[in-house]
């Protein structure tokens, strides 16, 4: 390692301790278990030690990048030139019905604990992979529901660490997988949600049938890698010609055009689009993330052809994008 790389390393040590990684495969930290190696990577388990790593990639000029459970990203092959800090600050408190909760909580452990308290609004959520903090970060959701509406507030620390803020759910501006963060970076930390009194059972069961569609209609990520959808739905207004809805009543899946469009089978390398959903695209062995974006321009390309709509990326991209062949 050259003696300024050495020297970085070293005052990051410092200031994080033993735990800093080094060259660590991004891929085994993806549910797509794709990317390159982060330079420096670091997990922090305490709201503290996650500022104190803002502030030394701030104080060292350092990229950073904050990483919750991987499930909406796909990593360039090449990595990430600075530092990586994934967000596992998983405490989660009740006062009756509102849950304080750390950003890095598992979303699906965080419905469980609230099942056990029979308190209800997140089941519909359940199976959605990923920590509250991304949950957040895009606004997740299903059915037409949202992890943005039960949100009382948020506390997020500023990129460099400097400032640590609270924040009312207005001001992150939760839209259609879409937050104010996408725009106007910050860090979250901990957010208080609203939930109601409800009934164990009742509560268990919607967990379960929605466990039940995902098994069927989605890949088993843990097998079968993947980030879920890779592009987002199309707003309510659009209509797709001979389409029996109504323009304004509901989004429009940009799994039904892709499906027209005869995308499913479909193969770049080892990235394949779904075989039972024509907007997922799974890693089947060796894919790399340059095989994931052709296969994704294609399917953009085939539904612009056909429907002249431009699919958005649902899937955010982290590191250096590679040349692709032109797209058609
Ligand atoms: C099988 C499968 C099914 C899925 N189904 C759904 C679905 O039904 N609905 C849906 O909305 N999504 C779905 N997803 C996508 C994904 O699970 C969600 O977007 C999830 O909320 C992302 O959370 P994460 O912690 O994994 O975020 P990551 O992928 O780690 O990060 C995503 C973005 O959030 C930012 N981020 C993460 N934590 C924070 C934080 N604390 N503060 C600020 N920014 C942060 C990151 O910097 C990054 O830009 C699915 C994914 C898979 C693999």
């Amino acid at each position: 390692m050259a003696d300024s790389a050495t020297n970085l390393q070293e005052r990051l040590q410092q200031a994080l301790g033993e735990g800093l990684r080094t060259a660590e495969p991004l891929r085994l930290h993806t549910t797509f278990r794709i990317g390159g190696p982060a330079d420096f990577f670091y997990v922090a388990r305490r709201p503290e030690r996650l500022v104190a790593a803002l502030r030394a990639g701030h104080e060292l000029a350092l990229p950073v990048f904050l990483l919750g459970g991987g499930s909406n990203l796909l990593v360039s092959d090449d990595g990430f030139r600075g530092l990586v800090v994934r967000n596992a600050c998983e405490q989660v408190e009740f006062d009756g019905t509102v849950a304080h909760v750390g950003c890095g909580a598992d979303f699906l452990g965080f419905i469980e604990r609230c099942r056990d308290r029979s308190l209800a609004g997140l089941e519909f959520a359940a199976g959605i992979p990923g920590t509250i903090g991304g949950a957040l970060y895009g606004n997740a959701g299903c059915y037409g529901r949202d992890i943005g509406s039960h949100v009382i507030d948020c506390t997020h620390a500023t990129p460099d660490g400097a400032t640590i803020e609270t924040r009312p759910a207005a001001w992150y501006e939760f839209g259609y997988r879409d937050s104010r963060l996408k725009r106007d970076p910050r860090v979250l930390l901990s957010c208080r949600l609203q939930l109601a009194p409800g009934d164990r059972d009742a509560i268990q069961r919607e967990m379960e049938e929605k466990l039940e569609i995902r098994r069927v209609k989605h890949p088993a990520w843990r097998t079968e890698p993947t980030a879920g959808s890779y592009f987002k739905n199309l707003p309510p207004d659009w209509q797709m010609p001979g389409a029996k809805h109504s323009p304004g009543t509901r989004r429009v899946a940009a799994g039904q055009l892709l499906e027209e469009c005869g995308c499913r089978g479909l193969r770049v390398g080892d990235a394949v689009v779904f075989a039972r959903h024509a907007n997922i695209v799974v890693n089947a062995g060796q894919a790399s993330a340059a095989d994931v974006l052709a296969l994704a321009e294609e399917m953009k390309s085939r539904v612009r052809e056909r429907f002249g709509v431009a699919l958005e990326e649902e899937v955010m991209f982290l590191g250096a994008r590679p040349v692709l062949p032109t797209s058609r």
